[in-house]
């Protein structure tokens, strides 16, 4: 599935506006949240403790949303670094290990033995692409029914001048239907979405000159596959050892 002009506009007009409110929404969430625990004491001594934690628990999902505006905001050309693609998975999976314990779903990473697989990317990005498809591919686990034993394969290879990256999950599925949007920014299927986490991740990953494309069977599970250019091992070494 191929992103259209029509999406890269739409983005960089978010990026615009974004840029120019995310500020003045800021701050004032930054003094309703510093009031609020002032108050706590208060709330708590009524026996509403409740009240305060849903508000400052609001605040943040605010501030994340905003967060993620701005970050699709920004063109940026990669700050890149030379790494390995299996110690970007390994450090990515440490990261999601235990919340997808929590929710009752167990994450395989599988690499080949010994296969070079050095990547020059900004680390920073890439892992957010890895965790974007990563957390979506949990939810899409918890919309099965409580038995459902949840599996995350990762797996990577090299061929050629080109890594390939899959992730896939035992979830709920997409149809076609579904599949068609799933990279329009704004698009989502979930009552606490933003529909910002697979469109900006399309955006870091073209600017990487990498390609990322998804398939789906409805209550089967998805495949995210992301492809990106390897750099030549020697110049990896060289660039290592500076
Ligand atoms: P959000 O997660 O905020 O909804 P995303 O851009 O991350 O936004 O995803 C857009 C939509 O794509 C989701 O709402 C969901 O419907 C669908 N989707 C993404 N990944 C998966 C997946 N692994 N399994 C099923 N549906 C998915
Ligand atoms: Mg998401």
């Amino acid at each position: 599935i191929e992103q259209t002009a029509y999406h890269n506009d739409k983005l960089a007009m978010l990026g615009k506006i974004s840029a120019a409110i995310a500020h003045e929404i800021r701050n004032p969430l930054t003094s309703i949240r510093g009031f609020i625990q002032l108050l706590r004491p208060h709330l708590i001594q009524l026996g509403r403790d409740e009240y305060a934690r849903i508000i400052l628990a609001e605040i943040d999902r605010a501030n994340d949303i905003i967060h993620e505006f701005l970050n699709s905001s920004k063109p940026s050309a990669p700050l890149k670094s030379v790494i390995d693609i299996p110690t970007l998975l390994g450090e990515v999976v440490l990261l999601t290990e235990s919340e997808a314990l929590m929710k009752n779903c167990e994450i395989v990473l599988s690499l080949p033995e010994d296969s070079s697989m050095t990547v020059s990317i900004d680390t920073k990005q890439i892992k957010q692409v890895l965790l974007n498809i990563i957390k979506n591919a949990m939810e899409a686990i918890e919309e099965m029914d409580a038995e459902h034993r949840g599996m995350i394969d990762i797996s990577a290879h090299s061929e050629g001048e080109l890594v390939y990256i899959t992730i896939r999950d035992n979830g709920n599925g997409m149809d076609q239907n579904l599949m068609n949007r799933l990279f329009d920014p704004f698009f989502t299927t979930k009552e606490k979405g933003t529909g910002l986490g697979l469109s900006v991740s399309y955006r870091i990953i073209k600017n990487h000159r990498g390609h990322i494309s998804v398939d789906s069977t409805k209550g089967i599970g998805t495949v995210f596959e992301i492809t990106l250019p390897m750099v030549d091992s020697k110049s990896a070494v060289v660039g290592a050892s500076q």
